[in-house]
């Protein structure tokens, strides 16, 4: 029943259809001027809650004041070059729920990126930097944090498996570990976040950050 042939005697233009094709055709050209992400995400927003998590704020913050930035992780960082970022997958993914929707996260936004891809997909360090937290996290569920020598963190959420120990030194494109739907997540995807500072809330588009650094994730 849900059938519908075109008939020739269905054919004729009415003004609601005429008034319909401008709408969408607006709609695609400011979906296309806007650029970033495929068109779909939003539908798909709550598939993390990757949110405050006090446990997961405590172990950052002991492992930051654990391993403390020295001279060496400064110069190693300058040393590695222009080109010392990468992209944290390295096979195709979806974006399932884009940074800074607005929903029920605590900062009142989504925080991070969800990147879906299989369960056990292999993740890479986006930039190197000395790992502060890698272990489980509550929402975050095993998660990785790497703190940069330009003073940003990398979040790494809802990992299957983790590969390194907190205290590395790390390069990026290290491998950290493997994707999974640890914590408060609905299905496997690679929640990840760039905090400009340790906190929760210091988020920033890993989108832009990644791709002023000359890694696009699209
Ligand atoms: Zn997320």
């Amino acid at each position: 029943m849900g059938y519908h042939i075109d008939s020739p005697r269905e054919a004729g233009t009415t003004r609601r259809d005429v008034l319909g094709m401008a709408a969408v055709l607006l709609a695609g050209g400011a979906l296309s001027a806007g650029a970033a992400a495929p068109a779909a995400d939003e539908e798909l927003d709550d598939s993390c809650a990757a949110t405050y998590d006090a446990e997961f704020e405590s172990a950052l913050a002991d492992g930051d004041a654990e391993f403390p930035e020295t001279p060496e992780d400064e110069e190693r960082g300058l040393a590695a070059g222009p080109r010392r970022f990468t992209l944290p997958l390295r096979r195709r993914f979806r974006v399932t729920a884009r940074y800074g929707v607005r929903g029920n996260w605590l900062a009142g936004h989504h925080t991070g990126i969800d990147l879906a891809v299989p369960r056990g997909t292999p993740v890479y360090a986006v930039g190197g930097g000395v790992v502060v937290l890698a272990r489980w996290s509550g929402a975050y569920g095993n998660a990785v944090t790497v703190r940069m020598p330009d003073g940003h963190y990398a979040v790494y959420g809802h990992l299957s498996r983790i590969r390194v120990r907190k205290g590395a030194r790390i390069r990026a494109g290290t491998r950290l570990g493997s994707s999974g739907s640890t914590g408060r997540a609905t299905g496997p995807h690679l929640h990840l976040e760039i905090r400009a500072r340790r906190h929760y809330g210091s988020d920033v588009s890993p989108y832009r950050y990644l791709a002023r650094r000359g890694a696009r994730l699209w």
